[in-house]
């Protein structure tokens, strides 16, 4: 890997032109055009110049601030209350530590790596499949045999799900289980119709029905004229009735599949809601989205929306069924990769393993080794992609 360490890291480039073939361990290096490399410069430089214009002195003010803290909790350490002359106890404790605390496991790490190296050889065949159609597509001399794909071609901002090149790559053209949605329309459904069949899902399941708070306190539509983050979520008012779903409801598969998940949450706080409260969480901050998603997984299964009357006829031939397992693969394997390289970076980064002369570089370094992906276009240390993810600057976790 090429990852600087240098003072001047800053101008460094990160792993010089991404344009490269990975060959087994032969890294071949294509150098990067001069033109290309002076337009980035010059782009990250403009940028520079605009911060600079905003409210400078505040600014400089601020990250000094924050510097002078971060220094200072870095590097305080107190004494042991119960023996006065041990003093080398750090006031923060290892930030990684405290996150991956909740999942009661020293080897969670090691857990996680094993688990990513059971499913490697099924993403390694995705992987390989998916280059091999967009060379097909793109032309052989844009993208290598053997070199990582570019995110950008991915058809996700991060390459974390490629659900929307599935057009260009389906296995088997014009076989596929049609997006349900306009069957949907045709048939009236509203947000409220979807809440229903929801509902009776779980009824279907034994178990319990919303509460009547959930109806009428959630939040299935979009209200006009109000500001509403739609980041679909439920929550859990602690008072053993009042549970609420918060989306913003189109009439889609996909949204009928996410208010299935949502629902998902809300039978499990009701399944704890009589434990004292210190109990009522899922077993570890993976629990409830596990849950979740495989109720999800089952809800969008072709099976399930011909139940519902959305979909007709049989086709449940080897081409609609490997087309279907294929869109699956496209949503679920690359956001595991994709997952895994952000939290090894994030752990990386508040273990100290990673320090911020090489924050970008070492961000690619792992999307290239977990992932096999790359970025678009010369990247350096006067970048930081890692903050384009919004889980990354706003600190919540994301391996669960
Ligand atoms: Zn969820």
């Amino acid at each position: 890997m090429f990852c600087s360490s240098g003072k001047n890291s800053e101008t460094n480039l990160v792993a010089n032109d991404r344009r490269q073939d990975t060959k087994g361990s032969e890294i071949v290096l294509v150098q990067p055009k001069l033109a290309d490399l002076e337009a980035q410069l010059a782009y990250t430089d403009a940028q520079a110049r605009i911060s600079e214009r905003l409210s400078k002195i505040p600014l400089d003010r601020y990250n000094r601030l924050i510097n002078d803290m971060l220094a200072i909790y870095n590097t305080a350490t107190t004494c042991d209350y119960h023996d006065p002359l041990k003093c080398d106890l750090r006031l923060e404790p290892d930030y990684t530590d405290y996150l991956l605390f909740p999942y009661e496991s020293p080897t969670f790490m090691a857990e996680i790596n094993e688990a990513w190296e059971d499913i490697k050889p099924l993403y390694l065949e995705l992987h390989a499949y998916v280059r091999r159609k967009l060379r097909d597509l793109y032309g052989p001399e844009k993208l290598g045999r053997q070199a990582p794909l570019p995110a950008h071609i991915l058809g996700n901002m991060w390459g974390q799900s490629w659900i929307n090149i599935l057009d260009i790559t389906i296995p088997y053209p014009g076989k596929f289980f049609p997006d349900v949605s306009p069957h949907m329309v045709q048939q009236g459904y509203t947000p409220a119709t979807m809440f229903r069949i929801a509902e009776d899902f779980f009824l279907s399941l034994n178990l319990s029905g919303m509460p009547p708070d959930v109806r009428e306190n959630s939040l299935l539509v979009e209200p006009p004229g109000i500001l509403v983050i739609c980041q679909p979520s439920a929550w859990d008012f602690c008072n053993k009735r009042d549970y609420r779903i918060k989306m913003c409801a189109k009439v889609t598969q996909s949204d009928l599949v996410t208010l299935h998940h949502e629902m998902t949450h809300i039978e499990y706080f009701m399944e704890y809601r009589n434990l004292h409260k210190a109990f009522r969480d899922g077993a570890n901050p993976g629990f409830h989205e596990g849950i979740s998603e495989a109720i999800a997984l089952f809800v969008g299964s072709p099976k399930h929306l011909q139940t519902l009357g959305l979909l007709f006829g049989s086709e449940d031939d080897v081409p609609h069924n490997i087309n279907f397992l294929y869109s699956m693969a496209l949503q679920k394997l690359p956001f595991l990769a994709f997952s895994l390289a952000l939290e090894s970076w994030r752990w990386d980064v508040f273990r100290g393993d990673i320090n911020k002369d090489n924050y970008n570089c070492r961000w690619w370094d792992y999307r290239e080794k977990i992932g096999g992906v790359k970025p678009p276009v010369l990247r350096s240390e006067k970048n930081f992609d890692p903050g384009s993810k919004y889980h990354v600057p706003a600190n919540i976790p994301y391996i669960k």
